[in-house]
């Protein structure tokens, strides 16, 4: 870094003032976490110079033989971590990485089910605000009651009624385990192809703490690597082989399901991939192969679970009445704040959170009724369930006394020392 503050001082402090605030400040948003130093020294490489379009072994261009090698460890790697078939880890990120998905298995105009924004589905799931829900036509379930469930029966008749081609879960919001067999039933039934997006879990499913969609024989799984995964940005499909609809949707092409979603990332989609970041899996995926990757997952559980339990105990109402995962999603104004201002309420204390909807939500996106709380970023940091407890004391505080300042600079100032004894890297000085 020592060229970059000499050469571009603006930026160099910009980096520097980010390094500062994570090191100082709580780090509750749900989808993020600290990179191992080994991966940002991948990411900060060479490797950012190479055009590599097309696959190893199959590329446009020469000189390939290092971005072969890397490309090659991170796709073996990813196989071996989830058990699947085919990966294709060229996704510049998680909304590419479904968009590349649609476009391998469907036509304009097919219908994929998904769930209802609501209630903790993705904006890549078919919001109207995105392009692909002018292209496809999504349709959707809900979660239900106060405990989150999802009525099998129902989702059923969705799907009789409506022909989905992509059955689809995986959600941004949701703190429950999911059952994959009940979904891949229902797509076996109506003919469609079932397809998780486990953005948020992936980690935690590397790990085995959560069920794996593949061993009820999902078609494709789509991920971030950012997330629970603990790697750089980025995004990621995995896959089986065999196309199981290719007589009825596919006659006409030659392709397996690997191959039909290979060609649509690439020449599909994207251009070359981003080598410096594939390279930044590899590592990543490395790491999540270490028996320490698996206490680490049990953990940021464990600190979910504790957390959640302070916070009910306190007084909170939690969707869901807890969490079987790595988050929690408050009804904050049954504390008598909306999202909005607890987001920032909590922002000044030095706690960093996000307003997120609340299932059945009366209240605007923009200031909604919910805050998410993630554990995946400070159990990186190595805190435990005694830290959990007291963050959740200290977010109470905060949010029961809006008013009060000296309140919120005490709880800021706690932060520090908290902080303070679970310090990150220090990679500029
Ligand atoms: C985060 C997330 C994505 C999008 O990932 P980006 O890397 O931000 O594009 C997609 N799906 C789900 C469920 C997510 O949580």
């Amino acid at each position: 870094m020592r060229t970059l503050r000499e050469i571009d001082p603006d930026v160099y402090n910009a980096v520097v003032g980010e390094e500062r605030r994570e090191n100082t400040g709580l780090e509750l948003i749900a989808s993020e976490n600290y990179v191992s130093k080994a991966v940002i020294e991948a990411m900060a490489s060479v490797l950012t110079n190479k055009y590599s379009e097309g696959y190893p072994g199959k590329r446009y261009y020469g000189g390939q033989e290092f971005t072969d090698l890397v490309e090659n460890l991170a796709i073996e790697r990813a196989k071996k971590l989830f058990h699947a078939e085919h990966v294709n880890v060229q996704p510049l990120s998680g909304a590419p990485a479904n968009i590349a998905v649609y476009f391998a298995l469907l036509n304009p105009g097919d219908v994929v089910l998904g769930m209802d924004l609501g209630h903790g589905g993705h904006l890549t799931h078919g919001h109207p605000v995105t392009y692909m829900a002018k292209i496809f036509k999504f349709v959707r379930y809900k979660t239900h009651g106060t405990d989150g469930h999802f009525d099998f029966d129902e989702i059923r008749q969705i799907a009789l009624k409506e022909k989905p081609k992509i059955i689809l879960c995986g959600y941004s919001c949701y703190p429950r385990d999911l059952d994959y067999n009940a979904f891949q039933e229902i797509a076996d039934e109506v003919g469609a192809y079932t397809m998780m997006d486990m953005a948020h879990i992936a980690g935690l499913i590397a790990a085995k703490e959560m069920n794996d969609p593949f061993k009820a024989r999902f078609d494709v799984v789509t991920t971030t690597t950012h997330k629970t995964l603990r790697g750089p940005r980025g995004g990621m499909i995995l896959s089986r082989t065999e196309d199981r609809y290719h007589d009825k949707y596919n006659k006409d092409s030659k392709k397996n399901l690997a191959q039909m979603i290979d060609s649509s990332v690439f020449p599909g989609f994207q251009g070359g991939p981003h080598m410096h970041q594939i390279a930044g899996k590899a590592v990543a995926f490395g790491e999540a192969l270490k028996p320490d990757f698996k206490n680490y997952a049990a953990q940021i559980r464990k600190n979910a679970k504790a957390m959640a339990q302070r916070l009910i105990e306190l007084g909170w109402t939690l969707f869901t009445g807890g969490t079987e995962n790595h988050l929690m999603l408050a009804d904050i104004t049954k504390l008598g704040l909306t999202g909005k201002e607890a987001q920032n309420l909590l922002d000044e204390a030095g706690i960093t959170l996000n307003k997120n909807a609340y299932p059945d939500d009366t209240r605007p996106p923009t200031d909604p009724s919910g805050i998410r709380i993630g554990t995946p970023a400070i159990t990186t940091r190595g805190m435990k369930e005694s830290e959990m407890k007291h963050i959740a004391d200290l977010m109470d505080k905060v949010v029961r006394n809006p008013k009060d300042k000296k309140i919120i600079e005490r709880v800021r100032k706690d932060v520090f020392d908290l902080t303070a004894k679970f310090p990150l890297y220090k990679l500029y000085k």
